[in-house]
């Protein structure tokens, strides 16, 4: 953006709770890799005279992510009927909540671009999943497995100003979602919506503009590409006066761009209306307290803990528990390791990391491969000096494909470290006389020429040669060259 306009983007994420029947029948939710139309029955399909009843569960997990999002836990809440028309809804209306939802007014604590950001959450409501559609060969297929699982709206005020900021929000969102168990929050399979209302404004200036909706956003990298050219499209349309029109536009991620699809709802377009087939409820404080007791160490609160219980930094503690599964492999490791709890930190957030990264898994499923008890004593090996730290890296890629133990794979490979100075002696005179050009430099008092020929030396041992030692002793041979 430029000096003049700043962005305004508030988010409305859907997140399926992960309870183990629908919101409002008995049928399983559990539909991912269900055959089509499986888990249904009348009530979710829709059929005339039939009523629904509310799962409990759902409820108590949506009081839960509000109150962990600071929200306050309003005494009375109640089901509305939002009325509208599409394939996808059984029918033509959908259960959800209009002017009573059951958390409002909370808040997440988030950093982008080197600023840590509080940014508001107008309210958390429920509501019951729609069908999914399938277009095949021309024809519409409905698979209502989905429909009336529960849904759980999260709506945040218009605080974010960069889509930097709109894609930490969803990412610290996701995983306060994840630590609480209440749901997969899996973007890419559609646990986890995302819709972004977005519009530009004169810095400083507090009014609100036509609001231009932006769906179909199926990634966290599709939010922030969408968001950004979204920014760019509206300055440009400000820049040269035209009016901007509110309306719903659709991404597209092949195009990379986003295509108006209709004008915007309002909300007297859904004429809401008080559900009448279910009952007003009046949430009980004493109800709020037991499920305030459920509430797990959420992903801050852990950080700090790590800051303070390991004598982590802000940075490692924030990458540890960015997702539960890190922070719970770290914790097993460090107390098994004889190491250093921040030397366990790197190898976490470093070499382990980059194989989950490069394999697109998470450290549950790392733990498969690599327990926790043979981590630390891959790391014991390196504190026992019995291996080098570039030799470790190598074994720890070979434990991942191969299941074996450190112990194991360091004898097969025969990486156990050189700590003699007799063979170190005679690996630094074969790298010397090899490498005159680099000596000469040494001689003129190039530092750059010493980390050459330990670079050589490393080479030359396949990383093997303890480091210090090796470095020692080919400066030791250097001074007596001269
Ligand atoms: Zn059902």
């Amino acid at each position: 953006m430029n000096e003049q306009f700043e962005t305004v983007i508030g988010l409305e994420v859907h997140a399926q709770l992960t309870t183990r029947s629908k919101m409002f029948c008995r049928c399983g939710s559990d539909y991912a890799s269900a055959p089509p139309n499986s888990r249904v029955c009348p009530v979710c399909l829709g059929m005339p005279g039939v009523l629904p009843t509310i799962n409990r569960r759902a409820i108590e997990n949506t009081i839960l992510t509000a109150l962990a999002l600071n929200c306050s836990i309003p005494a009375n809440a109640k089901f509305d009927r939002k009325n509208y028309s599409y394939p996808d809804l059984v029918k033509g209306y959908q259960i959800s909540q209009y002017d009573q939802p059951f958390g409002l007014g909370g808040w997440i604590c988030i950093e982008a671009e080197g600023r840590n950001r509080r940014l508001g959450i107008t309210r958390v409501h429920l509501e019951e999943d729609v069908c999914k559609l399938l277009h095949r060969d021309g024809f519409s297929l409905v698979d209502a497995n989905r429909s009336g699982v529960p849904l759980m709206e999260i709506v945040s005020e218009p605080d974010m100003r960069s889509p930097a900021e709109a894609r930490n929000y969803l990412i610290k969102l996701r995983s306060i979602l994840r630590y609480l168990g209440v749901s997969l929050a899996n973007m890419e399979e559609g646990s986890f919506r995302c819709d972004a209302n977005i519009s530009i404004r004169p810095r400083g200036s507090s009014e609100l503009r036509a609001k231009v909706e932006v769906k179909n956003m199926n990634s966290l990298k599709a939010v922030y590409r969408a968001l950004e050219y979204e920014t760019a499209r509206q300055y440009k349309l400000v820049m040269e006066g035209k009016k901007l029109a509110q309306e719903t536009r659709g991404w597209v991620d092949e195009k990379g761009k986003t295509v108006s699809q209709r004008s915007k709802e309002y909300a007297h377009d859904y004429r809401y209306f008080p559900e009448p087939d279910l009952p007003p409820l009046e949430i009980d404080r004493e109800w709020v307290e037991l499920i305030k007791k459920r509430m797990p160490e959420l992903p801050d609160e852990r950080s700090n803990r790590f800051i303070s219980q390991y004598g982590l930094s802000e940075y490692d503690a924030r990458v540890l528990t960015a997702s539960k599964e890190t922070a719970d492999y770290y914790e097993k490791v460090a107390s098994l390791s004889k190491q250093q709890p921040k030397e366990v930190a790197n190898w976490i957030t470093g070499p382990a990391s980059s194989i989950v990264n490069a394999e697109v898994i998470d450290f549950e499923a790392f733990e498969y491969s690599i327990p926790a008890e043979s981590f630390s004593g891959l790391l014991d090996l390196v504190g026992k000096s019995t291996i080098s730290a570039a030799s470790a890296r190598t074994v720890l890629e070979d434990m991942f494909k191969t299941g074996k133990s450190a112990g194991l794979l360091v004898k097969e490979k025969g990486l156990t470290q050189i700590s003699s100075s007799n063979e170190l002696d005679e690996f630094a005179s074969q790298v010397i006389n090899a490498n005159a050009p680099a000596v000469a430099d040494y001689y003129k008092g190039k530092d750059q020429a010493m980390k050459f020929l330990i670079g050589q030396m490393m080479r030359l041992t396949r990383g093997r040669a303890n480091p210090e030692m090796a470095t020692e002793i080919i400066k030791r041979k250097l001074e007596e060259g001269k």
